[in-house]
């Protein structure tokens, strides 16, 4: 019996570990720039705690952890994703 090990991650905002397919996963990709849930490259994690996701100073965080400035239309997907997981039953 194989015992599958989760992938464990740490969020951007409130620095604990969570379970990778717990969270949101925020990816530069090095050749279609900005990704939300895919691509290749550096990646940055957000839980679905409440207190991170709404955290006024996430697309800061998000930037410096990317290393790269988020474009306006990338911030009002990503606010639309992370928003849509208040609907997620916990
Ligand atoms: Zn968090």
């Amino acid at each position: 019996m194989t015992q599958q090990i989760p992938v464990l991650r740490v969020c951007i905002s409130c620095r604990k570990t969570y379970d990778r397919k717990d969270l949101l996963k925020i990816t530069k990709d090095y050749k279609q720039g900005i990704m939300l849930q895919k691509g290749m490259g550096r990646s940055a994690y957000i839980c679905k705690s409440k207190k991170c996701y709404s955290d006024s100073k996430i697309k800061k965080k998000l930037q410096k952890a990317l290393k790269t400035i988020l474009e306006p239309e990338f911030v009002e997907i990503f606010e639309k994703e992370i928003t849509s997981y208040n609907n997620y039953p916990h």
